[in-house]
């Protein structure tokens, strides 16, 4: 039986006050006016269910693992009774040629229609021999099925960028999906795995307005990738006063300064796990102890090495020593050299891409 969303929802326990509650708050998160929440619960509780296909190539299914068991039940979850997922290999039923068959009756059903996702990045090398399903190479499949359809949503770092199957020496010669899809509008939502909330509000937004977030230069949703780590970390205050651990078990890794020395690419690295966080909002890496490692930008597996710390340190008390300034002035100077320090390191660090620490 097939009712309203809400309906659904509400056969899973789920209020309607919640529902309004969590639509308002996806709208907040997407930087949409308030009146949007509304709008969003309205046009997601009515929509006609969008035929979505979700391909799944070179991966490790990460992906499909974190946005399936965020945290259950989810409103996440329960979001995709609003979608026909009719084609996705991990949790379909279906298995070989009957597989195929609903593959294919799903692109023929829904031409120019469908919602195309792609998990994982596509191996070019040897004809595309090194990932085949049924027989056919992903390149092949991915040319096919984007033939068809209205947008396709690249999720993870994988399908957006190419992500550790590229990683140097590449040896699949493995690229992204915009490397290969051109003429039809492409989401990326990197991440390795990607935050699932940011896939379901994309989803919201489609069906919400008919179209796609607004993206970045990376084609990234604005509103979950338009900050760095950096930006809204809560170790922030004691990078701006110059307070890091130096390893992972002294007085300031307990103290729980910041990871900026043990080589935490948070000031580079766009996504928003310092808001959002994982785990239903448990926790985070970095309030784990751990830097970021930058998964959601391009060639973060070739990046220079997870824990060398980015190219210029941000030690304003380094700052001062170098400036000479000791003595009675010292409070006022570090207070200074705070602000200089932290402006200056602020500017290297935030234009420090993760290639350029190839160099
Ligand atoms: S460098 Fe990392 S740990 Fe430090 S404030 Fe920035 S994001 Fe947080
Ligand atoms: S904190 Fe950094 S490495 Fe960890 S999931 Fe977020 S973007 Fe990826």
């Amino acid at each position: 039986m097939q009712g309203s969303l809400i309906d659904t929802l509400a056969r899973q326990g789920v209020t309607r006050r919640a529902f309004l509650k969590y639509c308002a708050t996806l709208a907040s998160m997407m930087a949409l006016p308030p009146a949007a929440g509304r709008a969003m619960a309205e046009a997601m509780a009515a929509a006609k269910r969008p035929s979505v296909i979700w391909l799944p190539f070179q991966e490790c299914t990460g992906c499909t693992e974190s946005i399936t068991r965020s945290h259950s039940p989810t409103l996440e979850g329960m979001i995709f009774d609003m979608i026909s997922l009719d084609y996705q290999e991990t949790l379909m039923a279906a298995a070989g040629h009957q597989a195929e068959e609903a593959l294919r009756h799903a692109m023929k059903e829904n031409a120019g229609k469908y919602l195309l996702i792609v998990d994982g990045s596509i191996p070019l090398g040897q004809d595309g021999a090194y990932s085949c399903i049924g027989g056919r190479s992903n390149v092949d499949l991915l040319k096919e099925a984007a033939q068809g359809a209205a947008a396709v949503i690249a999720v993870g770092t994988c399908a957006s960028f190419g992500g550790i199957p590229k990683a140097n020496p590449n040896p699949t010669g493995a690229v992204s999906v915009s490397d290969l899809v051109q003429d039809k509008p492409v989401v990326n939502i990197p991440g390795c795995p990607p935050i699932p909330v940011v896939m379901t509000g994309v989803l919201a937004h489609y069906l919400t307005f008919g179209s796609l977030p607004e993206l970045d230069d990376k084609k990234r949703p604005k509103s979950f990738f338009g900050e760095t780590i950096h930006d809204r970390c809560y170790r922030r205050p004691f990078y701006d006063q110059g307070k890091f651990a130096r390893t992972f078990d002294d007085e300031g890794a307990r103290q729980g300064w910041c990871l900026f020395e043990l080589g935490c690419k948070g000031p580079v690295t766009h996504n928003a796990c310092a808001t959002v966080k994982w785990n239903g909002g448990t926790s985070w890496p970095v309030e784990s102890g751990h830097g970021c490692l930058g998964c959601s930008e391009p060639d973060f597996w070739d990046g220079g090495g997870f824990y060398k710390a980015l190219s210029v340190p941000a030690d304003p008390l380094k700052f001062v020593a170098a400036s000479s300034v000791v003595g009675a002035g010292v409070g006022a100077a570090v207070g200074f050299a705070n602000r200089a320090s932290k402006n200056a390191a602020r500017s290297a660090h935030e234009t420090t891409t993760l290639a350029d620490l190839e160099k």
